[in-house]
């Protein structure tokens, strides 16, 4: 039996991507992508010139059980996102619990994400966090925030440029203003920009300039007594 492999892609500049990576996208028999447009760049930016098949949210419902089928068959096949780790915020989750309820082998390579840099990069406690990706827009929003507001690690939150501003104010009223926080914007791109402060500060920060491009936004956890 042959297996799968979860390839992290760069998160911005092309030439973060792992030798081993380049290495097995460029020799595997299918590379499963969320969008292939997108990993084409990617694979003609490397000369790799491996078949691609989409797989995204939208259609990996279906698709799993062939996937495995091929797996099973004797095909080795890589999962990548547009961006990133497969399965951080995007689709392979659902893969990889079906391959291992089928002991599929299944190996994931270490590479980019946009949580560690910007968590690190941050300047506050690394030694413990949660990782929240995104608040629901709507529903259960509160909820999940209200849940966390005796959360002593340091929280991790995925956010787009339109939802940035009522982010950091929703957490400013739950946590309370003065809670040191730290916006990382295009990570690893050429206007990377990592803004560190409190939530009102970073909330008035943003008013003044709006915001554009991928955000992570790091809360310090409460003060433990
Ligand atoms: N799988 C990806 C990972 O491993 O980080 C995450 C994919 S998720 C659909 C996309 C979100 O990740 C963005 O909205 C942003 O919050 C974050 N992100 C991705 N690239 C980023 C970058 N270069 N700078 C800052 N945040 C980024």
């Amino acid at each position: 039996m042959s297996k799968l492999f979860l390839v992290p892609t760069p998160i911005g500049n092309l030439k973060d991507i792992t030798f081993r990576a380049v290495e097995i996208l460029g020799s595997v028999d299918l590379i499963l992508a969320e969008d292939t447009r997108q990993t084409k760049k990617l694979l003609n930016h490397y000369n790799i010139i491996t078949p691609l098949q989409s797989h995204h949210m939208f259609n990996e419902h279906k698709s799993v059980e062939s996937i495995c089928s091929k797996i099973i068959a004797g095909q080795t096949i890589a999962l990548v996102s547009d961006a990133g780790t497969p399965g951080i915020s995007d689709p392979g989750f659902l893969l990889v619990r079906t391959c291992v309820e089928k002991e599929i082998p299944v190996e994931t390579l270490p590479g980019p994400t946009a949580l560690i840099p910007a968590l690190v990069n941050s300047g506050l406690p690394s030694d413990r966090f949660c990782f929240e990706g995104f608040l629901p827009p709507k529903k259960g929003r509160n909820k999940r925030i209200t849940g966390l507001i005796d959360e002593t690690r340091t929280m991790v939150f995925y956010e787009s440029p339109y939802r940035l501003i009522k982010t950091l104010d929703e957490l400013a009223i739950h946590f309370g203003p003065d809670r040191n926080a730290c916006v990382s914007r295009e990570l690893s791109k050429i206007f990377e920009e990592n803004i560190r402060g409190s939530l009102s500060f970073l909330s008035e920060y943003y008013t003044n300039k709006p915001p554009k491009g991928e955000i992570v936004i790091i809360v310090a956890g409460k003060k433990e007594k």
